[in-house]
């Protein structure tokens, strides 16, 4: 590494690869693997391999603009601020919004959460992660007592069985599957992926079950009666650190395993091979989050590893993987509307109050402020009258775009912060406020495996682009809150850090106090670490000894009975809709479409379609294809692929009104949600296809 060489994070998925930055001085960077970094060990995928070519001026945002002029700074703060202040005195607290971002650091995301929850008085913060593992937050918290992820990356290699369920590894976090691909060489993992869809991550796969689309909940509860049908539950660990287990394998062997739509023999291989393997990892991501039965679907899944005591030992364990780079530096800092900062509990009045006195805060929220979904309900029918949207395109990338849109459009006072003017939400802003890009910025984030790794800036930021944290806390000081005076993201950490020790303090599981005293030079060379970095529990594993979060110490298995999708096709709209990613692009594409080599990769939106059905619409290859379901239409260029089964449909999520106007894909996704979680269920819609 030269001195020249800083280390960094992409700022792309949550596997959270270390890369080595080289700028050259004049505003362009070489981009290599850091070979040092846990999560990747200089590997990169080709996302990553192109962040070289997605810096630069093309696009930027670069002043405030306010009601479509060019400002200075204190212009456009003094009136974001105003306008807050001016309607939460005439309409209160909760008539305002926040809609932030993994895309955010940890520091930028905690100051948020403190304005919104501990200054404003509001739990109306959400954010796009939401739509990412908001199941697994609910799932984990329900098993565990808190949302703890229990597995670690070094479990990939010390495995026998990797199950893959609800997950396109191979392109959605590649770094992790060339891992996986790489113990399957020198250990013999067996791989099993279950997904609706053949996807890349079949090509390596020893089993695919094509599950049916929402059957997930039937599937592991048939695992769990089979794993009790032949006595192998783990007695010994169920009547240590175990509740609820008899009435989860009740309803267990109450359910259909028919509804999976499996045959029985393919059944029969996965019990095998899931029962007949101690060293199991189930890994679980958007398939199974972004369903209207996501939490059971998650509670499934711990259900099962629960059952055999298959948790918190290396090699084993359910291991839920996010999408964003910084998911899981949200969920620490408190950035979902229905949690407090540092894994405390907003409808707690113990947690509420210790935080309140840390922050020194005027007001907190006693309940749940809006999740996503029902927030942008909220903005349509006026009950929100301020929103500032961070780093996010909702108006794409909801449910229902369309309508969300247009309540983007008719909302009294919208800011949008981003490194971009063109996005779709944007266009309705008031107030657009420019930002420091990824290596313009420096921060944390925490990747998949609660690995805490440094963001550190090593170009200046283009015009007068300002970093979030500063512009959240300038709007702040304008609203008259004091206790936001930092002067770098380093005071934010010791901060978040002390206040995590009060989170410890509490006994819950995320406290990284051990950094709260961290110097400012300590802060800038700071090496990767996974939390918890307590004495206690340095080292360690959760779970192996139980130690879960309830109050009873014990986890809980969860009786569940399967729920098919909040939509089925019939005569009108025959067809499930299955929304998802592509290997190179990211998003809503405001940075991989910069790289024309990651956009050669598949360079137009699709909609993949299974032969016979194209057969019996007359449809042939690269036809155009209209799609339509009572929120929208969508016209996309045909692909016929046995990929997908009779009667589904995938199509990418990537497209924006900015890019190819007839492709915004959620325009279709009805508004559906999991009770329990808020997250919407984008990949079980029901359309109708016809020829365009
Ligand atoms: Fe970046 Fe994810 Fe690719 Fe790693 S796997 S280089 S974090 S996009």
């Amino acid at each position: 590494m030269t001195a020249a060489t800083t280390r960094s994070t992409c700022p792309y998925c949550g596997v959270g690869c270390g890369v080595l930055l080289t700028p050259d001085g004049q505003g362009r960077l070489t981009v290599k693997g850091d070979p040092d970094h846990p999560a990747n060990f200089g590997r990169l995928c080709s996302k990553g391999s192109a962040l070289a070519e997605t810096v630069g001026l093309s696009h930027r945002l670069m002043t405030p603009r306010v009601n479509g002029t060019d400002t200075d700074w204190d212009s456009a703060l003094d009136h974001v601020a105003k306008t807050f202040s001016k309607t939460i005195a005439e309409h209160g607290p909760d008539s305002v919004a926040f809609y932030v971002s993994g895309q955010m650091l940890s520091e930028d995301y905690y100051v948020a959460n403190k304005l919104m929850k501990g200054f404003i008085g509001s739990a109306n913060i959400d954010t796009n992660s939401r739509l990412c593992m908001s199941s697994t937050v609910a799932g984990h918290k329900r098993a565990f007592g808190t949302d703890t992820v229990p597995g670690t990356y070094e479990d990939l290699e010390n495995a026998d069985l990797i199950v893959l369920t609800g997950s396109n590894l191979a392109w959605c976090h590649p770094v992790l599957y060339q891992r996986i691909l790489a113990a399957r060489k020198s250990r013999g993992t067996k791989l099993v992926v279950i997904d609706p869809r053949r996807t890349a991550s079949c090509d390596g796969a020893d089993l695919h079950l094509a599950l049916r689309a929402g059957s997930d909940v039937a599937l592991f509860n048939a695992l769990l009666a089979e794993i009790d049908r032949r006595g192998l539950l783990d007695r010994a660990y169920i009547d240590a650190y175990v509740s609820g287990a008899d009435n989860a394998i009740a309803a267990a062997k109450a359910s259909d395993p028919a509804i999976t739509g499996l045959s029985d023999g393919d059944l029969k291989t996965f019990f095998d091979l899931w029962i007949g393997t101690e060293k199991v990892v189930t890994i679980f991501s958007q398939g199974v989050n972004q369903s209207s039965s996501g939490t059971d679907k998650v509670n499934a899944i711990l259900n099962c590893h629960l059952a055999t005591g298959r948790i918190g030992r290396l090699g084993m364990g359910p291991f839920s993987v996010t999408g964003q780079p910084n998911a899981m530096g949200g969920r620490e800092v408190g950035g979902l509307a229905n949690m407090l900062a540092c894994h405390l509990d907003l409808e707690n009045a113990d947690h509420r109050e210790a935080v309140q006195g840390f922050w020194a805060s005027p007001a907190m929220p006693d309940k749940a402020g809006l999740k996503a979904v029902d927030m942008f309900r909220a903005l349509g029918e006026g009950r929100i009258k301020a929103l500032w949207v961070i780093h996010s395109n909702p108006a794409v990338t909801l449910p229902d775009a369309d309508r969300v849109r247009g309540a983007v459009e008719g909302c009294d006072f919208v800011v949008v912060s981003d490194i971009t003017e063109r996005t779709d939400t944007a266009r309705g802003a008031d107030v657009l406020l420019p930002a420091a890009a990824w290596a313009e910025k420096s921060g944390t984030v925490t990747n998949s495996d609660r690995t805490v790794s440094r963001q550190r800036a090593v170009l200046a930021a283009p015009g007068i682009a300002q970093p979030d944290w500063w512009i959240l806390a300038e709007v702040a000081k304008r609203m008259g809150f004091d206790g936001f005076d930092w002067t770098s993201p380093a005071e934010i950490f010791r901060e978040y850090a002390t206040l995590s020790g009060i989170a410890g303090s509490f006994g819950r599981d995320f406290d990284i106090s051990d950094f709260k005293d961290i110097c400012d030079a300590d802060y800038d060379t700071l090496s990767p670490f996974r939390w918890p970095q307590s004495a206690a529990k340095q080292g360690g594993r959760f779970f192996a000894d139980g130690g879960f979060y309830h109050a009873d110490g014990k986890a809980k298995m969860l009786a569940l009975t399967p729920r098919d999708p909040a939509s089925m096709p019939d005569e009108k709209r025959p067809f499930r809709l299955n929304t998802g990613r592509l290997r190179d692009q990211w998003h809503t594409m405001t940075r991989t479409a910069l790289s024309p080599r990651l956009s050669a990769h598949l360079p137009e939106p699709f909609v993949d379609m299974h032969p016979k059905d194209a057969d019996r619409l007359g449809l042939k290859p690269a036809d155009l294809v209209r799609l339509t379901s009572p929120h929208g239409t969508s016209v996309l260029r045909l692909r016929r692929t046995t990929d997908v089964a009779p009667g589904d449909l995938f199509v990418p999520m990537h497209w924006t009104g900015e890019t190819a106007p007839s492709a915004r894909i959620d325009a279709l996704v009805a508004p559906v949600t999991d009770p329990i979680s808020g997250q919407p269920e984008s990949k079980a819609s029901t359309v109708a296809a016809e020829p365009f």
